[in-house]
């Protein structure tokens, strides 16, 4: 199991889900909403490897407890790291702070995380790697009018022009509609989906 950013209610999530195990976390960025439950993992019974890249790791001060409990290492843009048989590749995401979306592989399938990416063109790269993936994740704070972060209606745009691929809608704001009035708005596009939590994904 690994884990992608840790917010302030992770202890809470990973009880509900009755999830006791975790390989590896990997951070995207310094915001407080990512990475703010981070010393929940001082009590965790087991070492833990922590990934990211020097603007999140650089950040935080890392208490006593943490420093013992996990191993700290710098993710470098597009440099894989294998937990077990899944295979994380950190790309550069451009947002307000220096940030890491990930692609997580296994068996040779994909899933893209776009992490906090901001509302512009998708590169070259990133168009390659939706191409190949069966899920990818876009973080909308808004429906329209996004600037830190892409909106839902680039996302249905993008959808549209990657049908085989699934696109998970996440990080949904105050000042997005509530998730029914989402989910209703979404329904004629079959391959967005609305996230919720405890959702799981087959590939
Ligand atoms: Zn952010
Ligand atoms: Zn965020």
């Amino acid at each position: 199991m690994i884990l992608l950013d840790t917010p302030s209610s992770i202890g809470e999530i990973l009880n509900r889900e009755k999830i006791f195990h975790i390989s590896a976390i990997f951070l995207s960025h310094k915001h407080f909403d990512h990475i703010g439950g981070l010393t929940f993992f001082e009590y965790w019974p087991e070492q833990l490897r922590v990934y990211g890249n020097m603007s999140v790791l650089g950040n935080f001060e890392i208490t006593d407890r943490l420093q013992d409990n996990c191993k700290f290492q710098v993710l470098n843009d597009r440099a894989s790291i294998k937990i077990n048989k899944i295979r994380v590749t950190p790309f550069e995401v451009k947002h307000k702070v220096p940030t890491f979306g990930f692609v997580v592989q296994e068996n040779n399938k994909s899933i893209v995380h776009f992490s906090d990416k901001e509302n512009s063109e998708l590169s070259e790269y990133q168009r390659r790697l939706l191409k190949k993936a069966q899920v990818a994740v876009f973080h909308t704070v808004v429906y329209e009018g996004g600037t830190d972060h892409i909106d839902v209606v680039g996302v249905i745009g993008i959808a549209q022009e990657y049908p085989a691929c699934r696109f998970v809608i996440t990080h949904i704001g105050h000042n997005n509609y509530v998730h029914d009035v989402l989910v209703k708005k979404l329904s004629k596009y079959k391959n967005i989906i609305v996230a919720y939590d405890g959702m799981e994904i087959i590939l």
